[in-house]
């Protein structure tokens, strides 16, 4: 049975605005991503990813200081320029909010909260944190997420519980989380900043999170936020020390 497109686009878009938040299940598989041609085409991930954006600015009010925003989008522009999807036209919108997160929607379009701008404490750490943004992108994990979210939906139809099928479709959702840590602090680099950017700023939100009980980044599944950061940095921490060797 064929899923109903609407319910297809809800979950693509919901999966997508939440990409920021930690994905923490380790299921046993050996069940691959599929790195296969894009199922969505560029031109559809534009066309997806101006009603995400409608919807973000129609939920939260915008930080409209012009001089911040330059900051930010400068940062933004530097990063985009040197990944491989630089032919996007990516923007950033500073949302009013004080939680400290950040999240991407299809087609280039980056959402920082102030929060997360105030908790920052060098341009290296916002690059970072670009970066990641700017990798979903670049790794066309939209299109990838279209094709996970079709997979559960079969799997569910083969009568596989929905159970393990949360855990698989959770553990490839970690996959994408890293691979956008490493991708975007490889761009940071590249675009001339430090690329320990991101770590830093992990490891001070973790802190945060830790020593005053605060939900923030990447912190909607609750309990199991700490456990998911850890594992970030972790693979942050291996992927930067063998930078370190080269
Ligand atoms: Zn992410």
């Amino acid at each position: 049975m064929a899923l109903p497109k609407r319910l297809l686009y809800i979950s693509i878009v919901s999966a997508a605005i939440c990409f920021a938040i930690e994905w923490h299940c380790n299921a046993d598989s050996d069940w691959q991503l599929d790195d296969s041609s894009p199922v969505i085409s560029d031109e559809e991930e534009i066309e997806l990813g101006k009603h995400v954006d409608e919807y973000i600015r129609h939920l939260f009010y915008l930080e409209n200081d012009p001089e911040f925003n330059e900051v930010v989008n400068n940062i933004v522009q530097r990063v985009a320029a040197v990944s491989e999807r630089n032919t996007l036209h990516f923007t950033c919108a500073i949302l009013q909010s004080l939680t400290i997160n950040a999240f991407s929607a299809p087609g280039g379009h980056i959402y920082l909260t102030y929060g997360l701008l105030k908790f920052a404490q060098t341009e290296d750490e916002v690059a970072g944190i670009v970066g990641h943004e700017v990798a979903h992108a670049s790794l066309r994990h939209v299109s990838k997420l279209y094709h996970e979210v079709s997979e559960t939906i079969s799997r569910h139809e083969k009568g596989i519980d929905s159970a393990t099928n949360l855990l698989l479709l959770n553990d490839h959702l970690e996959e994408f989380e890293q691979d956008a840590d490493t991708t975007g602090v490889s761009y940071a680099q590249k675009a001339g900043f430090n690329p320990k950017g991101l770590l830093d700023f992990l490891e001070r939100h973790l802190n945060v999170i830790i020593h005053k009980g605060m939900f923030g980044m990447f912190s909607i599944s609750g309990s199991n936020s700490n456990f998911a950061i850890n594992s970030r940095i972790n693979h942050l921490k291996e992927y930067i020390s063998a930078l370190e060797k080269e």
